[in-house]
């Protein structure tokens, strides 16, 4: 009888897409628990805490942000479309990156305000500061 059995599981097998319908491979060795896809970013709902799968909502999650931690690591923020739901997560070294930086682009674009007057303003300010 073994009794070295755990219940810990991480995600380590390839799995479909929901949003996209691409075929998200295996994570790479250091990434551990990924599940969002590396294509488009989207995710499922699916725990209610990191790995526990005891979410019953499953709905899709879509990403609304990029979360840049002082350690300079970084996690997309995924928001539930169907209960609201947030959650943060962290990025995989294969995830596409130009969808990251559409993503973070898009940050910017969409701003209530145009980024070029804020971005006027900073200049301003660092280069008529002193006086
Ligand atoms: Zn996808
Ligand atoms: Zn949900």
């Amino acid at each position: 009888m073994s009794r070295q059995r755990k219940t810990i599981h991480f995600d380590t097998n390839p799995f479909i897409c929901e949003h996209c319908g691409l075929t998200v491979p295996s994570p790479l060795s250091g990434t551990k628990n990924r599940n969002h896809c590396i294509h488009c970013l989207h995710s499922r709902h699916v725990d209610m805490k990191i790995g526990d799968r005891r979410s019953g909502c499953r709905g899709i999650m879509e990403p609304i942000g990029l979360w840049i931690k002082e350690s300079k690591e970084c996690a997309v923020i995924h928001r539930c479309q169907k209960c609201g739901f947030i959650r943060t997560n962290r990025i995989a070294g294969d995830d596409n990156e130009v969808v990251l930086f559409t993503l973070a682009a898009r940050l910017i674009t969409q701003l209530p305000f145009p980024a070029k007057v804020a971005l006027e303003k900073i200049e301003r300010q660092q280069t008529g500061g002193t006086r």
